[in-house]
């Protein structure tokens, strides 16, 4: 409801300027028709061109946050006076959702978007406006079009990011500012659009220099998209085996110049079979995707947390406070996952209506850098006998670091029996 209303006042109030620039404006000059044709059928050209890598993005990422169109809505705004500014960025940005591949964002997504490229693209406009009326210089001063990037930046970020706010209070400040590659790269995009324009007010056949940094672009977006995607668990989006060990790999080696121990937290789910033999698979993916959520709260940003596979876990805690405080604290940690995992209620909704699992459990084998070993390996081989002293033991249990030698595991605090899970 509240999303709603944010979404409508930021369309409506679009909207209501455009009438209000369209009404105060004048006529265009031949230079002003000029440059609206050249921007609108670059821009499409560049659509076009950029269609290919786009659609594999899409298919890597899902949704597309950042959007090099603004290359051509930025070059509009140096250019020209608002309303064809906003002309611009409207046809190509319609042209560019047209003809993006399916499913295609919905037509509320797309106008939502519109909108706040239209008051982003006024805002910017007006004060690149105000500044150079007020004898600041001419707009192609260094300083006029840096301000235009950082209004066009600021406004952009702020309108999505309000949204974002009010759509899940909870959100994080990445998800809400957006990632700082991401905001890189819009701010890349509007240095090729301010270059665009002043190209196309010195000699339009210049723009032939703009394409091909701006193709070479579209493929760095990719390549990190395909990053991301090649390290992440696509059931759970945590670390995947391989990326969660490159990365624990370089943590370790990190701990050796920086001191502080570290932990390995092993974590396997109890009788999970039986998930999946009461409800099925897809139930099973539900609940293995909300303990990913679980694992994700409970530990800090910079914590690795990865699927080993299955239904087993696998979480490297960074830097844990001062030496000899290390045990205590990975302790805390794992015992504090075991019980949040104990808690979790996943509701789902099934053809037979909605499904709550429950009475989850899973058991927790722990190691300790360095007491445990310096090596990865050693660390995961100490915290998986852990982990299957922790099953011995009755599950729903947190067992810390029991050599593979060792003939009795050390017995863990707050152990609660095993139990199997119910509904
Ligand atoms: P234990 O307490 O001894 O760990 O018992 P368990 O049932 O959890 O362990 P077991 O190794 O016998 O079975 C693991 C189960 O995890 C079997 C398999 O069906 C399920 N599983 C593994 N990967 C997935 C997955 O991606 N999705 C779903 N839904 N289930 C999975
Ligand atoms: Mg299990
Ligand atoms: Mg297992």
């Amino acid at each position: 409801m509240r999303l709603s209303a944010a979404i409508l006042t930021v369309e409506f109030t679009a909207l209501a300027l455009v009438v209000v620039f369209a009404m105060g404006s004048s006529a265009p000059d031949g230079r002003t028709v000029r440059d609206v044709l050249l921007i609108v059928g670059l821009g499409l050209l560049h659509t076009e061109i950029a269609r290919g890598v786009e659609q594999i993005r899409r298919r890597v990422n899902g949704e597309v946050h950042v959007n090099l169109g603004s290359v051509w809505f930025f070059a509009a705004i140096v250019l020209l006076p608002p309303i064809y500014a906003v002309l611009c960025t409207f046809v190509i940005h319609l042209h560019l959702w047209l003809r993006s591949a399916r499913p295609r964002n919905p037509v509320f997504k797309h106008l939502f978007s519109s909108a706040t490229m239209v008051l982003t693209c006024l805002a910017t406009s007006g004060v690149i406006e105000a500044v150079t009326a007020e004898g600041a210089g001419g707009r192609w001063d260094l300083h006029v079009l840096a301000l235009g990037v950082l209004v066009f930046l600021t406004v952009n970020t702020a309108l999505v990011a309000g949204v974002i706010a009010v759509n899940s209070p909870q959100a994080d400040v990445a998800s809400i500012v957006g990632e700082w590659d991401e905001n890189l790269l819009e701010i890349a995009t509007l240095c090729l659009g301010a270059l665009t324009a002043a190209a196309l007010a010195v000699n339009p056949w210049l723009v032939v220099f703009v394409f091909p940094p701006l193709l070479v672009l579209h493929r760095a977006v990719l390549v990190r998209h395909l990053e991301v995607a090649a390290s992440t668990d696509g059931k759970t989006g945590l670390l995947n085996a391989a990326a969660w060990h490159t990365q624990a790999e370089r943590e370790l080696r990190r701990a050796e110049r920086r001191s502080g121990p570290r932990a390995v937290l092993v974590i396997d789910l109890d009788h999970f079979k039986d998930v999946n033999d009461t409800h099925g698979h897809l139930a099973g993916d539900r609940v293995l995707a909300a303990v990913a959520d679980t694992l994700r709260a409970e530990v800090r940003d910079r914590d690795l947390v990865g699927r080993f596979g299955g239904e087993e876990f696998v979480v490297l805690l960074g830097a844990l406070g001062e030496p000899g405080a290390g045990t205590g604290e990975m302790q805390v940690v794992a015992e504090r996952i075991r019980a949040r995992i104990a808690e979790l209620r996943v509701e789902m909704p099934t053809a037979d209506g909605p499904l709550t699992v429950a009475g989850l459990s899973a058991s927790v084998g722990c190691s300790l850098y360095p007491d445990d070993g310096r090596e990865l390996r050693e660390l995961l081989q100490v915290a998986d006998t852990a982990l299957y002293a922790a099953k011995r033991a009755g599950r729903n249990v947190v067992r810390m670091g029991v050599q593979p030698t060792a003939p009795q595991p050390r017995a863990a605090e707050n152990s609660t029996p095993g139990r199997r899970y119910g509904v």
